[in-house]
């Protein structure tokens, strides 16, 4: 069936031309999938620049969680742009503060934060690892393997979702040793508890062999996988890290900068465990598309940070404060619950759509973060890799975009606000894109 929302071939020839001068003038670098040149957006539905339409399941990479120029934000970003665009972190301005105070109130470390102000998942990131380093006098850190932190010299360092991602750039920040994320669809510890079966490796070998404990300022961890494969760690495994963590004096980072901000129908995603860290680290969905991150840190540990050991020019900008306060209004009142509800919904969906297609290997996630792994055969579990590819693409040219994570997962990461209906609607193209797929890479 043709989708009426697609009214030229794609890419389009406004597209194409677009494409043609950014060829000459920006940086190749940037890893781009397939040929979608953006016009505007509304809510969940995105239309390019020959005026066709799609359905928006990548969200600018988790970003437009109140969907794409919500009212409610660019009304507060406009109300502050009326009034100053930038003051430097140098001076005071409320926005700020009233952020400062409504993270402080959500956080979930069950004790006052403060908050340090950035502009994107990175330097959250960079931030977090200087504190660290800075409060324990501690130098080495734990990391985990299909991690992705940015893609800075320091929070590279962790990043190990893809070697292109490093290919070049060694040495970065020394002090980092990697262990495995817990898959219980890929185990790469033997046991059937692969949770335990990391902890037991980090306590017992690690430490003992070759990282002293002591030496350990700080582990690095997204409490659920993202550009690395959308994987949920096993139950009881970040509270075994923080029992870990806190028998060494050792700080516990949890990134949030993908998953938090209700992504996964709670605000926060280490609250599925209740467990919190010591450090947090956010962007992201945090500003709907402006950019502002934070490092939030239990105010007993940021309060040891002296005057001038860290800043930056442009953090907490006054726009970016009055997005990310709205968005929080929005996510907190509303769309955090949606993603529960309609996520609980897709996934189900999902699931069915796996007990159809023998190439589904596993459908899993949280709220409105969930992956679907694709494999060549479900008893070696093998990536399938070229159809995941072919399968995003045949997506865009049926009026979705979507993603991919890890190997071989397509990622779902919709704006909080979709509807069960947009879920039907994204379910009827994805299945027939899948179909597509299988033709053309069979
Ligand atoms: N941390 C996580 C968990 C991320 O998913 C990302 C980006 O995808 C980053 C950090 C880096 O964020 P940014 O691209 O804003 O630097």
């Amino acid at each position: 069936m043709k989708n009426l929302h697609i009214r030229t071939e794609l890419p389009g020839p406004k597209a194409r031309a677009l494409i043609a001068r950014d060829a000459l003038v920006v940086s190749p670098s940037y890893p781009r999938d397939y040929p979608f040149v953006m016009s505007h957006g509304r809510a969940a539905e995105v239309w390019d620049v020959d005026g066709n339409r799609f359905l928006d399941f990548a969200a600018g990479i988790a970003v437009c969680s109140t969907g794409h120029s919500h009212p409610a934000v660019v009304a507060a970003v406009k109300a502050a742009a009326d009034r100053f665009l930038h003051i430097s972190s140098d001076y005071w301005h409320e926005g700020q503060v009233l952020l400062g105070e409504r993270i402080d109130a959500l956080a979930p470390m069950r004790e006052p934060v403060m908050s340090f102000f950035t502009q994107s998942g990175t330097e959250s990131v960079e931030g977090a690892l200087k504190l660290a380093r800075f409060v324990t006098g501690r130098q080495r850190f734990i990391g985990f393997l299909g991690g992705f932190h940015g893609r800075t010299m320091g929070s590279l360092a962790f990043t190990a979702s893809k070697y292109t991602q490093q290919k070049g750039f060694f040495a970065n920040m020394p002090g980092v040793t990697h262990v495995p994320y817990p898959n219980a669809f890929r185990p790469l510890l033997a046991g059937p508890d692969q949770g335990r079966a990391v902890l037991a490796y980090i306590e017992d070998v690690l430490f003992v062999s070759n990282v002293p404990a002591a030496e350990v300022a700080a582990i690095l961890i997204e409490p659920i996988l993202g550009e690395g494969g959308y994987v949920v760690p096993p139950d009881g495994f970040l509270a075994g890290l923080r029992a870990l963590c806190d028998r060494h004096g050792i700080l516990l980072i949890f990134d949030e900068v993908q998953s938090g901000i209700g992504r996964t129908g709670k605000l926060f995603a280490c609250e599925h465990s209740q467990v919190a860290p010591d450090i947090m680290t956010l962007a992201k969905g945090l500003g709907s598309g402006m950019p502002i991150g934070m490092v939030v840190a239990k105010r007993s540990i940021m309060q040891r940070w002296t005057r001038g050991a860290h800043g930056n020019t442009y953090g907490g900008n006054p726009l970016c404060c009055a997005a990310a306060l709205a968005t929080l209004d929005l996510v907190t009142a509303e769309y955090c619950a949606n993603a529960a509800r309609v996520g609980a919904y897709f996934l189900g969906q999902l699931s069915a759509l796996a007990e159809r297609f023998e190439v589904i290997g596993e459908v899993r996630g949280k709220g409105l973060m969930i992956g679907m792994e694709l494999v060549t055969d479900r008893a070696t579990r093998a990536p399938a890799r070229s159809l995941c590819d072919a399968l995003i693409t045949r997506a865009y040219h049926n009026g979705l975009i979507l993603l991919s994570c890890g190997a071989s997962t397509v990622r779902f990461m919709p704006p909080l606000l979709i509807s069960t209906a947009q879920v039907d609607e994204a379910l009827e193209l994805l299945e027939r894109s899948l179909i597509e797929a299988l033709g053309t890479t069979r």
